[in-house]
């Protein structure tokens, strides 16, 4: 029998994320200060981040993307979804 959590509920449909091309990164951490709470260093350069950040970070995350000096941060869905990265009243 299969079951869904409220949680496999969420992943299968809240399909915006976040992807960062860690090939491009250069550790400069302007999305660390823009973002504490979805991107943070795991060591002194090891970029670790939330995919697919709470809907109520994406002004962060927006922020974020911004910030960085060599653009890696980049924001869609997932092929095949209908939602999309949720739009923040007033940007
Ligand atoms: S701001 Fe860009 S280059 Fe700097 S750590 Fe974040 S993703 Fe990497």
């Amino acid at each position: 029998m299969v079951t869904s959590s409220p949680a496999n509920v969420r992943s299968a449909v809240a399909a915006p994320r976040l992807v960062v091309d860690l090939n491009r990164c250069q550790s400069y951490g302007q999305c660390v200060f823009a973002a504490p709470t979805v991107f943070r260093f795991h060591g002194t350069e090891s970029l670790e981040y939330d995919y697919a950040p709470d809907p109520g970070r994406w002004a962060e995350v927006r922020r974020a993307a911004a910030a960085c000096p060599v653009q890696a941060i980049s924001l869609g869905v997932v092929p095949g979804s209908d939602s999309a990265v949720p739009e923040v009243p007033g940007e």
